[in-house]
């Protein structure tokens, strides 16, 4: 395939390099990685696959780091992270050409991945200075007690590929803030938001060894962070079957973690739901980035007494998506990211129809004229837990759709997954949203609302999606240790 180099206003923030100890390095042997647009199959560009000791090296770099950047003053190191912010806001067309080029979504969906991922960075730079810690009342004469908050030394941040930026910001914005040099090692699909994100950093000012960007095979640079002691915590977003490898890689020097892994949302629609409120949630929570989300919805349940109307309310709505490149204006629907996810979309939907569901859109796009990774969106209608898409992430453009019977069975069907990350319900009863909500295992519930992320929200799951909570006021505790002080012999 052809190699394709960005049109960007800056095209300095196009680099084909990691970044490493604030510099701009490749492999020791050269080594490096293509990078492919999954519109076009054309080969974007190139980032290192670095080498074992090029790894160690950064990672040595981070721990000299660590206690110079966590004794800076919070205020300080809010500046920094403000002046990257503009930088960020200042560049957001670029950034987010860079982020469709790569990962393919349409161009108004990484405009505002843009904005919310320099939303991280604003967020942490507002609550590092506000870290304090406690005073206790002792119970013993003579005792004065205090808890220090602390950085918790260097960080490590493994992300996946459907947010190549936002993912990024969301990690390593708080560890930042709270004094942890942190060493990145973005999707080996998406490298090149990370390395923008590195190039304005590097821009405002952030000193060498705080922020570094590794690229290159994860089968490499994964045990690299999870066997060396000196990386205190490990962030990651991904598969399941990723963090549970992490988090058993991790024990051995029982490394702190956060993962935040799949999902398997339901969406449930009540009878007393308004259905053109809860189809157009469904629009955005199902077909943002092509359903490549762990909090999209897997699971449509909707209540028997109005199942049919539902879905001819739904269904027009995702026959007039429009499936194409990102890049082109209009295009409300990108490609898969690679031929692995098509494969496993068609496995999922082949399996459905074998088990009595039906296809519902015959009116859906079909795949443009290009060479992509194109999935056609479309309804399922009649799935139900036989089915394989029931139970895994579908991560594609497919609505299946599934009867259920009053509350009980709405939420026992919910819960039938060892899944817990995000959930929506829609209904107008107030004493049902209560119940409801209280009854779903889920990290997060959507209530008549679609689109639950938010910088001032803890974001994270439950169950095999995960632990930890990423955005909010207690984001930036992942990278904070409490130290209890004992004073005695105060008379
Ligand atoms: P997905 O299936 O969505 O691609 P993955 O869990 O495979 O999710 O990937 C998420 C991130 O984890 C990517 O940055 C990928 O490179 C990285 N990754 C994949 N396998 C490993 C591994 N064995 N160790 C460390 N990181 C990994």
């Amino acid at each position: 395939m052809s190699t394709t180099v960005p049109t960007l206003t800056t095209p300095s923030l196009f680099r084909e390099q990691a970044y490493l100890n604030g510099a701009w390095a490749s492999a020791s042997n050269g080594a490096t990685i293509p990078v492919e647009n999954p519109a076009t199959r054309e080969v974007i560009g190139h980032v290192p696959n670095l080498d074992d000791a090029t790894v160690q090296s950064a990672i040595t770099a981070a721990h000299a780091a660590f206690p110079a950047w966590s004794k800076t003053l919070p205020r300080e190191r809010s500046n920094l992270m403000r002046k990257w912010h503009s930088l960020m806001l200042k560049h957001a067309e670029d950034l987010a050409t860079l982020l469709t080029l790569e990962q393919g979504k349409p161009l108004s969906e990484s405009r505002t991945e843009i904005a919310y991922a320099a939303s991280f960075i604003e967020w942490f730079a507002e609550e590092g200075p506000r870290i304090a810690g406690e005073i206790p009342t002792s119970t013993k004469p003579g005792q004065r007690m205090l808890v220090l908050r602390q950085s918790v030394g260097v960080a490590a941040a493994i992300t996946p590929w459907n947010f190549p930026s936002a993912m990024v910001t969301r990690k390593i914005a708080p560890a930042i803030a709270a004094g942890c040099p942190v060493l990145l090692k973005p999707a080996e699909l998406t490298p090149f938001s990370a390395l923008a994100l590195a190039a304005l950093a590097e821009e405002a000012g952030i000193p060498k060894g705080v922020f570094s960007v590794l690229t290159g095979d994860s089968a490499r640079i994964g045990p690299a962070f999870t066997g060396d002691a000196r990386i205190r915590k490990l962030s990651f977003t991904g598969s399941t079957r990723v963090g549970k490898l992490l988090a058993s890689a991790s024990a051995d020097n029982l490394k702190r973690l956060s993962l935040e892994l799949g999902g398997n949302a339901p969406f449930i629609v009540f009878n007393d739901a308004n259905l053109e409120d809860a189809a157009n949630a469904l629009m955005a929570c199902k077909f943002r980035n092509a359903g490549q989300t762990c909090v999209c919805a897997n699971r449509v349940l909707v209540e028997d007494g109005v199942y049919d109307k539902f879905l001819s309310v739904f269904a027009p709505k995702v026959a007039a998506l429009k499936l194409g490149s990102g890049l082109e204006a209009g295009v409300t629907i990108g490609p898969l990211i690679t031929k692995l996810a098509q494969e496993k979309v068609n496995r999922l939907t082949s399996d459905a129809e074998k088990k009595g569901a039906k296809r519902e859109t015959s009116a859906s796009p079909s795949a443009p004229d290009l060479p992509g990774y194109f999935c056609a969106p479309a309804i399922y209608t009649d799935a139900d837990a036989k089915m394989d898409m029931f139970h895994e992430e579908i991560f594609g453009p497919i609505a299946p759709l599934t009867r259920f019977k009053g509350e009980e069975e709405a939420v026992k069907l919910a819960n039938a997954t060892p899944y817990g990350l995000a959930s929506y319900v829609f209904t107008n009863d107030h004493k049902r949203i209560w119940r409801v909500a209280e009854g779903l295992e889920y990290g997060m519930v959507g209530v008549n609302e679609g689109y639950v992320s938010n910088p001032v929200a803890p974001f994270g799951g439950v169950k095999e999606s995960g632990y930890g909570r990423e955005g909010s006021i207690h984001g930036i505790d992942e990278y904070l240790e409490y130290k209890y002080v004992c004073l005695g012999g105060i008379a």
